[in-house]
């Protein structure tokens, strides 16, 4: 999901508008905006769909004034599948003080033990998403002020959230305290922005400040500035390396780093991993390009565009149901095939989850009259889901979760098939000694299976580690 919040500018929601269309990569299943005016208070839209195709209308925009508002894209993660406009965020309670809103990005790992114990409370839910619990911990809570309530009420959660939440007055920012989803801090004019990346600071015209740090909660009012608090235990952080593999969009700073230039250096690693010889590299688009780039560069074979993504079409991964998924790909991407005909091609894409992709494209490549087909894999094989925000399936739908790496290329029936070893990413993202095994450095549960964070609710529900 993406989250994105703007406080002391005028009409904010627009600004809203605008962030959370600059990161509809980060969930493209629904979206919301809530604002705030001290004439109107507290005004939310949330519906189905595109940003642009929702939140541009002056009919919804003039619904939502003021100098204070949040947003949230969504896709659904493990748990809530399928659409609910009930599920959709930021939510939004009355309670103390004038209540609050919140949008929150991640998964809340204890969310249904959680859920159990405040409705046997009396809480009445309202929505099947594990980030209402935050609310409701929120209202129960007998600290004095909202920003003291949220701390209250995060420090019973476990699992990753980054978090853009506002008071009647106050644009609240908070990440978890391993940080494993991103959260930056923007200025404009006298304003301030938070938002999950970067890229959605640069389309308003915002300037970058900083990362909230991991463990951090940013207070920010136009009276007070920005004040900032460090509520939870310090711990080492474990910020989600996928993001800078998948997730992010290449035009954001992630850690001080461009995406862009991670993934390119991945890219490099992986030729210098696990070479081969062949006519043309060819990224699958657009999540596989920058890597496609790096890999070209580090071998010296040209990179073509042997595959045309169609613009027009969304995410596939995002598609709930397995059928659609299977025909997105073709709805999405062809085959350039006047280049390909003939040639040893080099596919490059981010990951192999279900081999969904991979097997399509094969296909489809062969058909044009590819002479080989190689794969090189930007990731390390997808063996474990994750449950902290990204939307893998069930460990035994993942194609590395049940086959060897020669098992899987034989399954695709490619002539090869390299993942990057998980310390040849590490290195790519900037850690020149790689993987420091005794105590990562970044949270990398989806490919080692090692959870930093104890996945509870799933433990209940009988996964085993
Ligand atoms: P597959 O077809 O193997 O199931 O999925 C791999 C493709 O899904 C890759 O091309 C990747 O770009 C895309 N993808 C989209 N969203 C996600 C996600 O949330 N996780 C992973 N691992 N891959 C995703
Ligand atoms: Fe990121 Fe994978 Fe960890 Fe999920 S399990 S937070 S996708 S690294
Ligand atoms: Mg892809």
């Amino acid at each position: 999901c993406g989250v994105f919040g703007v406080i002391g500018v005028q009409d904010a929601a627009n600004f809203v508008a605008l962030g959370l269309h600059a990161l509809q990569h980060r969930g493209q299943e629904a979206g919301g905006i809530v604002s705030h005016d001290p004439e109107q208070g507290f005004n939310s839209a949330r519906r189905f769909g595109y940003v642009r195709d929702n939140f541009t209308s002056t009919d919804i925009m003039e619904t939502l004034p003021g100098p204070l508002a949040i947003g949230h894209v969504r896709y659904s993660t493990a748990g809530s599948k399928g659409a609910a406009i009930r599920d959709v965020q930021p939510f939004f309670g009355e309670f103390a003080m004038g209540g609050a809103a919140i949008a929150h990005n991640g998964n809340i790992t204890n969310a249904d033990a959680l859920r159990r114990e405040l409705i046997e409370r009396g809480s009445i839910f309202q929505s099947s998403s594990d980030s209402e619990c935050i609310i409701h911990l929120m209202a129960r809570s007998l600290q004095r002020d909202i920003p003291e309530r949220m701390e209250d009420a995060l420090r019973r959660v476990e699992g990753a959230f980054s978090i853009v939440a506002m008071t009647r007055s106050q644009l609240i920012g908070v990440r978890d305290p391993l940080g494993v989803r991103p959260l930056v801090l923007g200025q404009i004019g006298d304003g301030w922005v938070i938002s999950s990346e970067t890229c959605a600071l640069d389309i308003i015209g915002a300037d970058f400040v900083r990362e909230i740090e991991p463990g951090e909660m940013v207070v920010i009012s136009t009276e007070g500035g920005v004040e900032s608090l460090f509520p939870f235990r310090r711990q080492k952080p474990r910020f989600c390396i996928f993001e800078h593999v998948y997730f992010s969009r290449p035009d954001s700073i992630l850690g001080g780093r461009s995406v862009y230039e991670t993934r390119a250096a991945i890219g490099r690693e992986l030729a210098k991993e696990s070479p081969v010889d062949a006519d043309l590299v060819c990224p699958v688009p657009d999540s596989g390009t920058p890597a496609a780039i790096g890999f070209s560069q580090e071998s010296g074979i040209p990179y073509a565009m042997g595959i045309i993504r169609n613009q027009y079409m969304g995410r596939t991964f995002i598609e709930p149901t397995e059928q659609i998924r299977n025909m997105g790909v073709r709805l999405k991407l062809n085959v350039n095939r006047a280049l390909i005909r003939g040639k040893r091609v080099i596919l490059v894409d981010d990951s192999v989850v279900r081999g969904t992709t991979s097997r399509k494209i094969k296909e489809m490549i062969l058909d044009a009259g590819a002479k080989e087909v190689h794969f090189r894999i930007a990731s390390p094989p997808t063996a474990w889901p994750c449950f902290y925000g990204v939307d893998t399936p069930q460990r035994e739908k993942l194609l590395a979760a049940t086959m060897t790496e020669d098992e899987m290329r034989e399954h695709l029936s490619v002539d090869s098939l390299k993942f990057i070893s998980l310390d040849g990413l590490y290195r790519a993202v900037g850690e020149a000694e790689g993987r420091n095994a005794a105590c990562p450095q970044y949270c990398d549960a989806c490919f080692s299976g090692e959870y930093p964070v104890k996945p509870t609710d799933m433990i209940d529900k009988g996964f085993e580690m």
